[in-house]
């Protein structure tokens, strides 16, 4: 059963357009179940109707013709009910409605199960049979399995038809995801896909078709050469029939094969990696519709030759574009370690099918003030290179090909939004502080290097939160101490006067290095933070040396803790730190210089530590709340996991009465706090902040002027009261729109949307 289930997906996931997968849909699940009838209906929430659009043993003629509204038929029941429908005689059901053009009158068993993605029925899959009779129980899981893969697949074939249809006046192509970074971009995409693998190559067109000719043929000889050389190699080693797949793999792409149809393609204008995936694709269809076992298999043999010649293709030196000015760059997954390695100042907007507002990715987008969208799960990337974007990173909307009105409306977004910040920047000499007076610390997460002559014009108060991690992810080793020495020394140099936080290295997560992989099932729940450090006292001995050494001749730094647990990580984290900084003093003092010891806080991000508070609060000299892992543990939602991003919010009841709780606490402890995660960056978050006793804020240089602005305009008594009127909302729904309202009549609505 799983292996003809994973056959009927794989058939599926490769045919090309919305069409041919339900044609293959249909014809796969007739042979799977031996039926002599499946159908396909697909909702159209327009006209509020099923329409028939696959059939194996009905009517072909009545595809695309036949429709049944919302209400009508066993097959409308199927999508009111959300259920299964199973009977023996479908005539003698009093939903059945007869519809004599598809000529089902002799069948008499129907099965219908809905086709449901996110929530919202799709379609409505159906098999039917002549002989009344009960179809299996495993029939009918077989069948609501299938539905719910084939969901996603089609989902994302629904957006793939409009990249099949011409830019169309009044059809804007929106595809839906999750705001990562606010903002608004207009841009051409260009689409940063992995070399490995032939499936991920877009569709990039090109004017220089005999230079992509003569890629090609360099590549393809290069295989050629690389497949004899490993046929030589395996000579005695394995038996002959084997050896043979080198002279079968020679063939497929020898001058007759492969080659002539990818060179065929590029002369329509293709890139020859694009012509190769468009090949290779229309074989391995017709590969994997086989019923042969032995020829489906060869699938995987065209696959892999495929794969190495775009490794060949792809080893060139002009293999891959380079990125323009006002570039979005799209992909499947961007990570914070891809970003910090693309030329910043050259994009615009940032488009991954992965991550969400949390993610480290999205955190650097907002720290380089570039509008994201993450999360858009069901895009065809494949077919967006070079493609005009819009992202709206307030709505997490992406328009692909838009036509020129609504480029007009976002180019006026733009403006207005550029004058807005302009408008902000007047509050700059301003005091942060309430509207009657109480000082509010607002102070920058960094890491890319943030520029301080910026960060000093927008007022901060200082760096919150620096996060060592970045650096060493643009790197392809460990940083030495003197590297690192360097890179804090600048930090510290840039800001001085202010007060700087250095947070020790916190990998794991999202956040890998490429020389130091951590590979878990369940990584956010795994090896991160000083959960690393402390096991590997080498590596942490290290930083902590290198930031004393750096911080000679700088007052005012301290030193945050990330994903402490347990007071024996905060006690070993301290006799590290101890010994690290008596070293170092030891060595400046041999030459005359003097280091003072920093202040040591706890990331407050692990659930545990909230019922301990009263013992860390007596060992640490402060206390920052790192919002983005503690929501994730106390919700417990996979920050990054776009299924259950609803419930992935700082507006949560249950969030903000901890965080109430540990203000309480921390007041009473008379321990400084601090809050470090992207809920401090989001103004209407900032108000309840603030109302709580949180009286530093850390966030994203991009977010600060409106913080600023948001909890200038209120008192703060009335942040206090906002504080107890949310108190009473049981939803996040209520809490949310509460405070919009609120923000809305203060005139302030443009700080947490786009436009006036
Ligand atoms: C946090 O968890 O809130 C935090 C600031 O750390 P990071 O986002 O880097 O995990
Ligand atoms: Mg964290």
């Amino acid at each position: 059963m799983l292996e003809q289930l994973r056959q009927v997906t794989q058939a599926v996931s490769f045919a090309d357009g919305q069409q041919q997968k339900l044609d293959v849909i249909v014809a796969e699940i007739c042979r799977a179940l031996d039926v002599e009838v499946c159908s396909v209906y697909i909702a159209d929430y327009q006209l509020h109707q099923f329409v028939l659009m696959a059939t194996r043993g009905l009517n072909p003629e009545s595809v695309g013709q036949v429709k049944l509204g919302f209400n009508e038929g066993l097959v409308g029941l199927i999508g009111q009910r959300e259920e299964p429908i199973h009977v023996q005689q479908a005539s003698q059901h009093p939903a059945y409605r007869h519809i004599p053009e598809i000529r089902e009158d002799e069948f008499n068993a129907f099965l219908g199960v809905p086709i449901i993605h996110q929530r919202k029925v799709l379609g409505v899959l159906v098999i039917q049979q002549k002989a009344p009779r009960q179809f299996e129980l495993d029939e009918e899981t077989f069948l609501i399995t299938l539905a719910a893969q084939l969901s996603t697949i089609l989902s994302s074939s629904e957006i793939n038809e409009w990249f099949e249809q011409p830019p169309n006046e009044y059809f804007a192509r929106i595809v839906r995801g999750v705001p990562a970074s606010a903002g608004v971009a207009i841009g051409k995409a260009r689409v940063l896909f992995p070399l490995e693998n032939i499936h991920s190559i877009p569709d990039r067109q090109t004017d220089d078709i005999e230079g992509e000719l003569t890629k090609l043929g360099a590549a393809v000889k290069a295989t050629h050469r690389q497949l004899e050389k490993m046929s030589r190699r395996m000579q005695g080693r394995v038996s002959e029939q084997e050896l043979a797949l080198f002279d079968a793999y020679q063939q497929i792409l020898g001058s007759k094969g492969l080659a002539v149809e990818v060179e065929e393609v590029i002369r329509k204008g293709f890139w020859a990696a694009t012509a190769l995936r468009k090949v290779v694709q229309k074989h391995l269809n017709a590969f994997k519709l086989m019923q042969d076992p032995y020829l489906r298999e060869r699938a995987n043999d065209i696959e892999d030759l495929a794969n190495r010649v775009l490794a060949q293709l792809l080893s060139s030196p002009h293999g891959r574009q380079k990125i323009e000015p006002g570039t979005i760059v799209v992909a499947e997954n961007i990570t914070a370690a891809m970003l910090a390695d693309l030329p910043a100042n050259d994009i615009v907007g940032i488009v991954s099918l992965k991550g969400s507002s949390t993610s480290h990715a999205a955190i650097l987008a907002k720290a380089l003030g570039v509008p994201a969208i993450m999360g858009l799960e069901a895009c065809p990337i494949t077919r967006m290179d070079s493609k005009q974007l819009i992202v709206d990173g307030y709505n997490g909307q992406l328009f692909v090909s838009p036509n020129q009105t609504l480029v007009n409306q976002y180019q006026v977004l733009l403006d207005e939004e550029r004058q807005f910040a302009q408008e902000l920047s007047q509050d700059q000499h301003l005091p942060n502080a309430t509207r009657d007076g109480m000082k509010v610390n607002l102070m920058i997460n960094s890491s890319l290097g943030t520029d301080s002559s910026r960060a000093r014009q927008t007022g901060a108060d200082g760096i919150g939160l620096y996060r060592t991690e970045i650096p060493f992810m643009q790197l392809d080793q460990f940083p030495s101490e003197d590297v690192q020495a360097c890179i804090y020394r600048d930090l510290l140099q840039e800001f001085e006067g202010l007060p700087v936080t250095i947070r020790t290295l916190d990998i794991g997560g999202d956040k890998q290095l490429s020389y130091f992989p951590i590979e878990e099932e369940n990584p956010f729940l795994g090896w991160r933070g000083v959960r690393v450090t402390l096991d590997h006292p080498e590596i942490f001995l290290v930083q902590l040396r290198a930031i004393f050494k750096a911080s000679e001749g700088c007052e005012g730094f301290k030193l945050a803790l990330p994903m402490v647990t347990t007071l024996e990580e905060l006690n070993e984290s301290y006799r590290l730190i101890n010994q690290a900084f008596d070293e170092v003093e030891e060595e400046l003092a041999a030459i005359g210089k003097r280091v003072t010891k920093p202040q040591v806080g706890l990331i407050l991000e692990v659930p545990a530590t909230l019922f301990q508070l009263k013992s860390f609060a007596k060992r640490v000299d402060f206390i920052s709340v790192g919002t983005n892992d503690l929501i994730q543990y106390l919700m417990a939602v996979d920050r990054n996991n776009l299924r259950v991003k609803n419930l992935y919010s700082h507006f949560q009841p249950a969030i903000l009465r901890v965080l109430k709780q540990i203000a309480h606490e921390c007041e009473h402890a008379q321990i400084p706090l601090q809050i470090c995660g992207e809920m401090a960056a989001d103004p209407l978050a900032s108000l309840l902040l603030v109302g709580m006793g949180y009286n530093e804020l850390s966030m994203n240089i991009g977010s600060l002027a409106k913080v600023k602005r948001a909890i200038s305009r209120f008192e703060l008594s009335e942040m206090q009261q906002l504080v107890a009127e949310i108190e009473a909302f049981e939803t996040e729904a209520k809490v949310r729109d509460h405070l919009l309202k609120t923000m809305e009549k203060r005139g302030l609505g443009g700080l947490v949307r786009a436009g006036n």
